[in-house]
């Protein structure tokens, strides 16, 4: 589930393109290069492997191509790959790992988690978690770095460090040569990563091309008779909140994402954040709202960012990627008149 889709425009087309063209290209001359380590992987299989060879060989002269794949060129790579009918899961001779793991290895997912993931999806505009929207797509891990010197192991270092926690929309266990490339990535938060992982459904695309499509797909909704109640009685408990696909076709695409994230459940711990946008909506009317602007003067402060200011949280449907429950709060104060 997607809370809201995101368009690739110009401006995304572009840092793919430089994210394909600049990847590891800043580390240092001890760093070994994906192509050095997939050049060295396919000499290494065996050559009446023929289809474990072209697979590889693919990968090293489609290198670039693949980072920046959009989702139409995803689809176009995955049935060139298949048509090679190589079992990823096998392992290769000469290797003890399965043959996904030696790609995924010889791409460096785990360098790019480790470093340039986090500048090039700053810039991509997402910092909370694409499918629930509730927390920022960040984890701490332990980084062990090895330094060498002429093959003798120098030091060993750990060091803790905050980094992007990434979904993998194409699973590297299947499609491993995706498993560097822009549009596959999606930041998420650790528990949406586990309930995914664990599921088998089937998901839509966080990215699209589409540029008629809606680029909402749920919406959020205090239920109207418990906003009554809550009026008369002042009581947040009583608040009950509506998760709804905004086109009915989607209907049970949400049930099932719902059951998988617990989006419901996740929200119904929100009834106090939903008492602040109540009682804003009631402070904050639009003749309030016309006043302030006009003696902030709109140098200081124009109408968006004087709503940003009153719901704390980012008033545009654009924006709802960078904060933690931005499409919920929009949501109720767009339904409440807040916006
Ligand atoms: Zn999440």
């Amino acid at each position: 589930m997607k809370m809201r889709k995101i368009l690739i425009d110009d401006r995304l087309r572009e840092i793919a393109k430089k994210y394909a063209k600049k990847l590891f290209v800043s580390r240092d001359d001890e760093f070994q290069r994906p192509l050095a380590i997939l050049t060295k992987l396919h000499d290494d299989i065996p050559a009446k492997e023929i289809k474990y060879r072209q697979y590889v060989d693919k990968i090293i002269t489609e290198y670039e191509p693949i980072l920046s794949a959009t989702p139409d060129k995803m689809r176009t790579l995955i049935r060139e790959f298949d048509a090679l009918n190589v079992d990823v899961n096998r392992k290769i001779p000469n290797k003890k790992i399965k043959f996904y793991e030696a790609i995924v290895s010889a791409m460096r997912y785990d360098a790019l988690r480790d470093k340039e993931s986090i500048p090039y999806l700053k810039n991509s505009g997402i910092r909370v978690c694409v499918y629930c929207n509730s927390q920022y797509a960040l984890t701490v891990e332990n980084i062990y770095y090895r330094y060498t010197k002429k093959r003798k192991i120098r030091k060993q270092v750990r060091e803790r460090k905050a980094l992007l926690e990434l979904d993998h929309y194409y699973p590297k266990s299947v499609y491993p040569f995706l498993c560097t490339s822009f549009f596959n990535l999606y930041p998420v938060c650790s528990s949406c990563n586990r309930s995914k992982s664990d599921s088998e459904e089937i998901f839509f695309e966080l990215y699209t091309e589409n540029t008629v499509q809606n680029l909402n797909t749920f919406n959020f909704r205090i239920d109207d008779e418990s906003l009554v109640r809550y009026k008369t009685c002042k009581r947040c408990s009583v608040l009950k909140f509506g998760f709804e696909a905004i086109n009915s076709r989607d209907n049970d695409l949400k049930e099932g994402h719902n059951k998988i994230f617990c989006i419901e459940g996740i929200y119904k711990t929100q009834q106090d954040l939903a008492v602040e946008i109540i009682i804003k909506s009631d402070i904050y009317t639009p003749a309030y709202k016309k006043s302030l602007l006009t003696s902030f003067g709109s140098a200081i402060c124009d109408e968006s960012m004087l709503n940003r200011l009153i719901l704390g949280n980012y008033s545009k449907e654009e924006d709802i990627h960078k904060r933690p429950l931005a499409k919920f709060t929009q949501d109720l104060a767009i339904q409440l008149g807040l916006i």
